[in-house]
């Protein structure tokens, strides 16, 4: 789970989850996140990493061929 920060005017605070039990470590949210919020580690999982960088596009959730993403945005 990642929570980005608040600090962009416009853009709402986020919550990203991947699912692992779901996740086929296939690389194509991280090769599509623009952000590089997800990022696939060299034994193929999925990290979260600048977290506070995510604008809530919804590309990966999009993109994942296993609904194993999910995105929280939070109320401010
Ligand atoms: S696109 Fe979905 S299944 Fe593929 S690595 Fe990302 S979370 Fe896992
Ligand atoms: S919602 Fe967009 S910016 Fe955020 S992790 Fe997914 S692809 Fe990256």
């Amino acid at each position: 789970m990642a929570v980005s920060s608040d600090c962009v005017p416009g853009i709402k605070e986020t919550v990203v989850t991947i699912n692992s039990s779901w996740c086929k470590k296939c690389g194509i949210c991280a090769a599509f996140c623009k952000k590089k919020v997800l990022v696939q580690h060299k034994n193929k999982t999925i990290g979260i990493e600048n977290s506070e960088n995510c604008v809530g596009c919804k590309t990966c959730i999009n993109l994942c061929p296993d609904y194993a993403i999910s995105l929280e945005v939070k109320e401010q």
